[in-house]
């Protein structure tokens, strides 16, 4: 076997590497950091399997969600310690409680990585939206084993993770024991933990390497802040931040992201939550509110089953999807995406990131200056109204 799936599609979901019967298949950085499956040619058989599992070589059946709701966690704290309205800590609690297990995405020793948890105690691991993709080793075999030991899982994933799961166990042919609900987070990209890390070594030197603790969204919106030894070393907000700044506009991207097969209102999972983007009127503040897909009977039942848990109102699946262009299209390429992605392994993180981010901060420097002109506010402010 040479190639399994296009080079530029491959997202590295890992169900090729999980599936090989010879475990000939590595997961391995690319230049850019992105992990990337290499066969061993020696101990490949050719049985196809890894060929067969790719998302991307099958047609990818997806559901018109049944409900939209907007939502948040009733619980105060949940929902302040979540990015947006706590509603995947809501989920995960309940499966947890009943004795089930649930997989997700956490910072382990300075690297994200998809755990599995089975204890309450240890769901706040799951909390937070990391901006960067996770790498999932090899998780898949995990929730298949979970599940024929009869135990009932809650996988969160980015959708092509997700769409990666579904696959594996589809291919395994497995005859269930246990209940496996599928739920995913709307994305619209992912960097590589490279480029975070050379961000942060960018930001705060080589120190605190190895114990600090990130987050990249709090209460007073996007904001990178690194903490080493519970000391604050940095934080600085969108559009300051270069990593924030790069993460939002499609500069770190993986390839694939660009021509994302989920970036569509129609889903692959059961559950979907993302931010409710271009909410309409409502009675309430809309600052920390999810959005909410039930895509299958599963997943209404699911949301059921925890409304004394949530602030629920049913708003229209148009109105869901309207307001959040990642339910209508792939995101766009940076203007400067290619030549990041030439300077990045030739001249390093900081050049590449600074001369692709020129064109912005001196518009940006500009805007600011001329904002402080208050006939200039008044203009500006008329023109967007
Ligand atoms: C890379 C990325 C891009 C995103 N882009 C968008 C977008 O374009 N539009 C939008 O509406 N929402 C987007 N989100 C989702 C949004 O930021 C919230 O995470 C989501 O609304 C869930 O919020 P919450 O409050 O329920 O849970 P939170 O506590 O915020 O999130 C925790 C859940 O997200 C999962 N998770 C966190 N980081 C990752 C990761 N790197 N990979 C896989 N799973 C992860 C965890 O497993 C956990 O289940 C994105 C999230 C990520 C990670
Ligand atoms: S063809 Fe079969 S043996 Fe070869 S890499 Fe793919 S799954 Fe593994
Ligand atoms: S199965 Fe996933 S990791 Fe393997 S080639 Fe396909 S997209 Fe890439
Ligand atoms: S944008 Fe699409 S391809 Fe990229 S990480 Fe998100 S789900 Fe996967």
């Amino acid at each position: 076997m040479k190639e399994i799936c296009t080079y530029e599609k491959c997202t590295g979901c890992t169900a090729c590497a999980n599936i090989c019967p010879k475990s000939c298949i590595r997961m391995e950085p690319d230049q850019y950091g992105f992990l990337r499956p290499v066969i061993n040619p020696v101990a490949c058989i050719d049985c196809g399997l890894c060929v067969k599992v790719c998302p991307n070589n099958g047609i990818i059946e997806k559901k018109y969600p049944r409900v939209a709701y907007a939502a948040w966690s009733l619980d105060d704290k949940d929902r302040e310690t979540s990015t947006s309205g706590g509603v995947s800590s809501v989920l995960s609690s309940l499966v947890v409680n009943n004795g089930g297990v649930v997989y997700g995405a956490a910072f382990q020793n300075g690297c994200v990585e998809h755990i599995r948890v089975s204890q309450p105690r240890e769901l706040h691991k799951l909390k937070g939206s990391k901006y960067v993709q996770s790498n999932l080793t090899n998780v898949y075999t995990l929730v298949v084993q979970d599940l024929l030991e009869g135990r009932s899982v809650l996988f969160w994933g980015t959708p092509c993770q997700t769409m990666g799961l579904k696959s594996f166990i589809n291919n395994k042919r497995i005859k269930e024991l246990g209940d496996i609900i599928y739920g995913d987070i709307i994305c619209h990209g992912v960097p590589s933990q490279k480029i975070l890390n050379d961000h942060i070594k960018s930001v705060i030197g080589a120190k605190g390497k190895e114990s600090y603790s990130l987050s990249f969204r709090d209460r007073d919106g996007y904001f990178l802040t690194i903490r080493h030894n519970d000391k604050l070393f940095y934080r600085k907000g969108f559009p300051q931040d270069k990593y924030l700044n790069g993460f939002q506009y499609g500069l770190f991207h993986r390839e694939c992201c660009f021509e994302c097969q989920y970036a569509s209102g129609e889903r692959i999972s059961d559950v979907t939550i993302g931010d409710f983007w271009g909410l309409g009127e409502t009675t309430y503040p809309k600052k920390k509110v999810s959005v909410v897909l039930c895509n299958t009977a599963k997943g209404v039942k699911l949301i059921d089953s925890v409304r004394d848990k949530l602030f629920l109102e049913e708003r229209s699946i148009q109105e869901a999807i309207q307001g959040n262009s990642q339910l209508q299209h792939p995101s766009r390429k940076h203007e400067f995406y290619n030549f990041f992605h030439w300077a990045y392994p030739n001249l390093g993180y900081r050049m590449a990131v600074n001369c692709s981010l020129l064109k912005f901060y001196l518009k940006y420097f500009i805007f600011r200056t001329l904002y402080r002109n208050r006939r200039f506010q008044v203009w500006y402010n008329k023109k967007r109204a």
